[in-house]
């Protein structure tokens, strides 16, 4: 009743959104033939707009954001994020200002690629910012200058941030249970740092990287310890499958998701999900799992309806 909100009746739960998301079994000879079995764990559609881990992710920042009388958020995302898109979605549909400070001042002259101008179209306001300042953007003195306004709550890329990573230790505790392995893609990571602590003692989560090298495992103790006080769940990252880097994609992906489409009737989101399908299959194939194994692949967003623009 007190609760501040902005847009007079709108609240993350009042958007509907399909919790728990289901759990499907798919028939594939791939997995079969190891004596494996492989579950899809459908977050891709808990909600339209703000699909997957995505509503996961902002849903508690949402709610944080409306109980402390915030009215703008305030975030930060590549071309083509997934994360912009829901954030500007979120901030329609719950009547919030959003401002989006996006990667590339080369962007700022041309016109905007189909995902940024969903973004444009749901009232976000799109700040571009050359790679080196992008870089720095945790920085206070680069915050400051970004000007956010007084009533604004910061949520870092990729929306990971503690009450991120407490959203998702939901996901992983709608599979206790279901499945001895989980398998997830990883951008920022706070999606698997939710994850592996919602498991059970016995279960463990396998993350597949999408963007090349790097300090993701850093990064999400550092959410784990942030979120929950300490490292939680079994956990590791398999970094072999991110098919030359975010946003890149190899023939063999390309063949694989084509693939998969054909196989089980799901078009599959290619910066993230199929990477992660593709990484599952592929140790699957190579033995990696004792037979008997049941692998849960967390299907983390939906093929957008407009396909990437290559041509930008
Ligand atoms: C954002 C996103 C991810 C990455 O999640 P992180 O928490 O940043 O690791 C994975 N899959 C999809 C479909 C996404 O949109």
């Amino acid at each position: 009743m007190t609760r501040h909100n902005p847009s007079g009746s709108a609240t993350p739960a009042s958007l509907g959104p399909q919790l728990p998301s289901p759990l499907r079994e798919v028939a594939d000879e791939r997995f079969a033939r190891r004596g494996l079995r492989l579950l899809l764990k459908r977050d891709d559609l808990i909600h339209t707009d703000l699909p997957g881990n995505k509503w996961r992710k902002l849903e508690p920042n949402l709610r944080a954001a409306a109980q402390d009388g915030r009215h703008t958020l305030l975030t930060f995302g590549g071309a083509y994020s997934n994360h912009l898109r829901a954030t500007a979605a979120a901030g329609r549909l719950l009547g919030f200002a959003t401002i989006g400070v996006v990667r590339g001042d080369e962007l700022a002259g041309r016109p905007l690629n189909w995902s940024l101008a969903r973004c444009a179209a749901d009232g976000m306001e799109l700040r571009f910012v050359d790679r080196a300042t992008y870089r720095r953007k945790t920085e206070p003195e680069v915050l400051a200058s970004l000007a956010p306004p007084e009533d604004c709550l910061v949520i870092p890329e990729g929306g990971s941030n503690a009450a991120a990573a407490l959203g998702c230790a939901a996901l992983g505790r709608e599979l206790r249970g279901a499945a001895d392995v989980v398998g997830v893609a990883c951008g920022t990571g706070g999606t698997l740092a939710g994850l592996a602590a919602g498991l059970e003692q016995g279960q463990r989560a396998i993350g597949f990287p999408v963007l090349k090298g790097g300090f993701l495992g850093a990064e999400i103790r550092r959410l784990q310890q942030e979120a929950f006080g300490g490292v939680r769940g079994d956990w590791l990252l398999e970094e072999r499958f991110h098919c030359g880097g975010y946003a890149r994609t190899s023939p063999e992906l390309d063949a694989f998701a084509d693939d998969f489409t054909a196989r089980h009737g799901l078009p599959l989101e290619r910066l993230y999900v199929a990477k992660m399908l593709l990484g599952l299959t592929t140790l699957a194939e190579e033995g990696a799992f004792a037979p008997g194994t049941t692998v849960a692949a967390v299907v983390t967003g939906a093929a957008p309806a407009q396909p990437a623009d290559s041509s930008r």
